[in-house]
């Protein structure tokens, strides 16, 4: 302990930079132990490279190779994708310095915080001393930008190792490759993370994915459809999500001349009358500047934002479902069911934030049954893997709660073990996550209201479905049972009317009996057939 001259005991100040808080709690961001930190280091790239080609149209390529690399348990995890490429001049901050992102704006990516990749370079770093190596080429250049850089940890700024460029091969190719060399435990990591490839294969289904695994696998995950869903485009702030700060910020960036102007042109949901309401209940007058608002005055604005009723609620262009089509899509050639369905559902709100559920399920084919449905969750098209428990998704699924509507599976027609897979997709630009390292989303009402929407919907539809699959199994196990009696009855009709070949009979009365069977839809006729011959 520091003593003061006189001998007190006194404390010692300073403050510390982003990037020593993140590297000492590298906990937080799911980088605690070299499980989580190889799956995490997959994520983070993996999530870079959609965010860089999804949200901007481009139909996604990616190719992951995780290779042992000297000695045991240090490998080389290379991501490649074929997105917009990165700025030359922003290379060095975007990999080198925490919080720094393209991402900080009002639209739905799957990064956001401006922390993924540069845990993944701290982890990097500390554990092998290597830095990470980028290779970009933003689209519409002909060259290839590469760098090598460490983090200064103590300044959170980047150090350049290497620096440089050259003419790319192909005129017309544009995106990254970002290679980091680190420790991590494959052996207890890598269910995990094919567990993670396969549920990112079925959120976008749009992709072409190839992973190289250390044991020498290659999985190839098919583009199953070049349809994308519709991009998230940026927009302003919804008056119920505001406070005094981003009024602050807004006002020292706007254009506006009056307050009330301001409030038509940078917020959203807000047009004429609607402004010179809020403004009468916040006693602001319409001409003010905005510029000459006192703090007061813009407390006043912000209260009068959460008390007026008459705000439209937010819309959710901001956001980019993924949409019924593709959720089947992928469902379908992951999972291979003999039944799918899936729902978006319209944008709700919660604390003046817009978020839309999505729901999907699958049924019988290649799913294996088992006692309790196969849960998938998603948050803005990133798989969640972990804490499934702790979900709002799972709590809906279970309904542990004693209310008396609580979801009743039998009467969906489901009994349990049975082969169902359920998927839960939540978009929205504030998801409510339990924790910074982005694994479950915490119960909140109106979330759980939507999804339970979303499910029962779907269920609805399941158990139309199961019970028309009953009826046709009783039809066809009626008909296996008169079919036994053709080759019979076609002999008594032969005899009793003196009349045509037994065989032929036979033939029509099955014809007939095809005929009905046919309007069920039977697929097992052949069976039957069979049996017959
Ligand atoms: P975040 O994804 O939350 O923004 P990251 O630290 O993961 O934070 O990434 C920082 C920034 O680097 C991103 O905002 C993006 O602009 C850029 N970036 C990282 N990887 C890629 C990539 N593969 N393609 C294009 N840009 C990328
Ligand atoms: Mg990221």
């Amino acid at each position: 302990m520091a003593l003061s001259a006189q001998g007190r005991p006194v404390a010692e100040f300073k403050g510390i930079s982003p990037a020593q808080f993140f590297y000492k709690n590298k906990q937080l961001a799911g980088f605690q132990n070299r499980v989580r930190a190889l799956y995490q280091t997959i994520r983070e790239l993996v999530e870079n490279a959609l965010d860089a080609t999804d949200t901007h149209m481009i139909l996604p390529t990616i190719k992951v190779d995780i290779t042992p690399d000297g000695e045991d348990g240090v490998f080389r995890i290379t991501v490649e994708d074929n997105g917009i490429g990165i700025p030359p001049e922003h290379i060095p901050n975007a990999f080198g310095r925490v919080l720094y992102s393209s991402k900080y704006v009002l639209r739905q990516t799957r990064g956001t915080f401006g922390l993924g990749v540069k845990m993944a370079v701290l982890y990097a770093q500390s554990e092998t001393g290597s830095p990470v190596e980028v290779y970009s080429t933003p689209i519409g250049r002909k060259r290839v930008f590469h760098y090598k850089i460490k983090i200064d940890i103590e300044k959170n700024v980047p150090i350049i190792l290497e620096e440089g460029s050259y003419p790319s091969g192909d005129a017309r190719w544009h995106g990254t490759r970002v290679s980091i060399r680190l420790t991590g435990d494959w052996g207890r990591a890598k269910n995990k993370i094919y567990e993670y490839f396969k549920r990112t294969a079925i959120i976008v289904p749009y992709s072409e994915i190839v992973f190289s695994d250390p044991e020498g696998n290659i999985f190839y995950f098919e583009r199953a459809t070049t349809k994308l869903p519709r991009p998230p485009r940026v927009t302003k702030p919804h008056p119920h999500g505001a406070d005094i700060e981003l009024i602050n910020d807004m006002i020292k960036n706007t254009k506006a001349r009056t307050i009330k102007d301001f409030l038509i042109k940078e917020f959203q949901s807000i047009g004429e009358v609607t402004a010179r309401k809020i403004l009468e209940l916040a006693g602001i007058k319409p001409s003010t500047p905005p510029k000459s608002l006192k703090t007061h005055q813009i407390e006043r604005l912000v209260r009068a934002f959460r008390s007026f009723k008459g705000i439209r609620p937010p819309r959710g262009d901001h956001l980019s479902p993924i949409g019924e089509d593709i959720i089947k899509i992928g469902l379908k050639a992951i999972l291979k069911p003999e039944y799918v369905d899936a729902v978006t559902r319209r944008p709700a709100v919660h604390e003046g934030h817009a978020f839309i559920v999505e729901a999907g399920i699958a049924y019988g084919g290649a799913i294996k049954s088992s006692d309790t449905p196969l849960l998938l969750r998603y948050a803005n098209k990133i798989p969640l893997l972990y804490d499934e428990t702790a979900d709002v998704s799972y709590k809906v699924l279970w309904k542990i709660s004693t209310s008396k509507d609580r979801l009743d599976w039998s009467q969906y027609e489901v009994s349990f073990p049975a082969p169902i897979a359920v998927l839960v997709h939540i978009c929205s630009t504030k998801i409510p996550y339990k924790g910074v390292g982005k694994e479950s989303i915490a119960d909140v009402p109106e979330i759980e209201r939507e999804i339970e929407a979303a499910l029962r919907h779907l269920l609805r539809g399941l158990k139309r479905y199961l019970l028309k699959k009953k009826k046709e199994m009783e039809e066809s196990s009626r008909a296996v049972a008169i079919a036994k009696y053709i080759p019979d009855i076609a002999q008594s009709l032969a005899y009793i009317t003196k009349k045509g070949d037994p065989d032929e009979i036979a033939k029509k009365l099955l014809e007939m009996l095809n005929q009905r069977l046919r309007n069920v839809k039977i697929r097992s006729i052949d069976e039957v057939v069979v049996k017959i011959e």
